[in-house]
């Protein structure tokens, strides 16, 4: 099993209620969040600074 990281497969996810972006590559600086910041390190706990939706509404963006 390598653990080399694979740059390309960032994924988005979509805020299903107001259409807002995480974009892992980005991360969100302004949430805490470094750049490369994956979906599953962002805490359960934590929800859309737009629309206070939880975690669990945002889903993932087809490549
Ligand atoms: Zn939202």
């Amino acid at each position: 099993m390598s653990v080399v990281a694979v740059e390309h497969s960032w994924r988005q996810y979509c805020c299903i209620t107001c259409g807002l972006i995480y974009d892992e590559a980005k991360g969100w600086p302004d949430e805490g969040f470094a750049p490369g910041t994956r979906w599953e390190q962002i805490p359960d706990d934590w929800s859309c600074p737009d629309c206070s939706a939880s975690k669990s509404d945002f889903q993932l963006m087809a490549a």
